[in-house]
């Protein structure tokens, strides 16, 4: 077998008020010239706290305006002398403190403020560029810092996207396994942790619709452990599979849905096709208070049925899933909308 060479994060570090860790985090890693980047929000949320937190070290701070190429690019040539960046948001910030790092090859510390995705340990970055989404690999975070008040703090809209996004773990890991078949690499380990984070997320639905704190670590440990799940693979499979393609595909679309609730609502069809426990996803997702129809997000009924009649081809993703194992047609893609009422 060729050597698999697996990467990982060096701290992590999960509870409340971890967030003033900051400078000892730092020197234990060995970084001494920090660049902050937040958005106007984040700043104020945690940005300005971590940035106290480091006065010692006399932190550069940007504020990030989107995840584009521009303002990677702005952001590289504005910073001086850097050994970390530390990325403190949600999907934009992260995503582009990702890539600043990896572009400027420095580490990269991730202080997600919201709970909304699994981007949030991941190695790839999710970039416009001129309009057009783009998936970069990167590195994955050399530290996560993840401070429960804060995340649990979040809109709860976002919270609930978190979860659509681990419990569509369980589509993709299926579709992982048809690729398997296929002579695709799978790696048991990291389709065994996927699913444990899907089944940890779904087990804790009660508590956390109330934001009880342990539902809300649950869900920030399920999101590391989904993301590790990919370092392991050193691939998205374990969380990545039809459902996300056609997530991806309604973002081409300009949908406005946010990533977890697409790929959630995605994963019931998709489940439903796969011949898996579809209602379970739809019934949990419901308790999760996530939206169980594209219908209820505006989303107009062409635009899903074009996504999962045409999210391989859209996506280019050379990807085997059950859109290969099993071609839709407009009936049968029909049919899945109506029986799953996903739309
Ligand atoms: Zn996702």
């Amino acid at each position: 077998m060729d050597p698999h060479i697996i990467n990982l994060p060096r701290k992590v570090i999960v509870g409340n008020n971890v967030i003033d860790n900051m400078f000892d985090v730092c020197s234990e890693l060995g970084v001494k010239k920090p660049l902050i980047l937040a958005d106007k929000n984040t700043l104020k949320i945690s940005g300005e706290r971590i940035k106290e937190n480091l006065t010692s070290l006399n932190p550069q701070t940007e504020i990030v305006k989107e995840a584009s190429l521009a303002e990677t690019e702005r952001i590289k040539n504005t910073v001086k002398d850097i050994d970390v960046v530390i990325g403190t948001g949600g999907g934009v910030v992260i995503d582009v403190a990702k890539l600043v790092a990896f572009e400027k090859n420095v580490c990269f510390f991730s202080v997600p403020t919201a709970p909304s995705h699994d981007g949030i340990v991941s190695e790839t970055a999710s970039i416009t560029d001129k309009g057009t989404k783009i998936s970069i690999k990167t590195r994955g975070p050399r530290a996560i810092i993840a401070d429960v008040n804060i995340i649990s703090n979040a809109p709860y809209r976002l919270i609930a996207s978190g979860c659509a996004d681990i419990i569509s773990n369980l589509t993709a890991v299926y579709d992982w396994e048809l690729a398997k078949k296929n002579g695709e690499y799978f790696s048991e380990y990291a389709a065994k942790l996927s699913l444990l984070a899907a089944d940890i997320v779904m087990k804790s639905a009660d508590t956390i619709v109330e934001r009880k704190e342990r539902g809300i670590r649950n869900l920030i440990e399920a999101l590391i452990t989904s993301g590790i799940a990919m370092s392991i693979a050193q691939s998205s499979r374990p969380a990545s599979g039809s459902e996300h393609m056609i997530s991806h595909a309604l973002d081409m679309m300009n949908s406005n849905a946010l990533h977890g609730e697409q790929c959630g609502i995605a994963s019931i069809g998709i489940a439903y096709l796969q011949g898996q426990d579809w209602k379970k996803i739809k019934q949990t997702l419901q308790k999760i208070k996530a939206p169980v129809s594209f219908r209820e997000m505006g989303i107009e009924k062409e635009m899903v049925v074009k996504a999962f009649l045409e999210a391989k081809s859209m996506t280019k993703r050379e990807r085997y899933t059950i859109l290969d194992e099993k071609p839709l047609t407009r009936d049968k893609v029909e049919q899945i909308l109506r029986v799953t009422g996903i739309y």
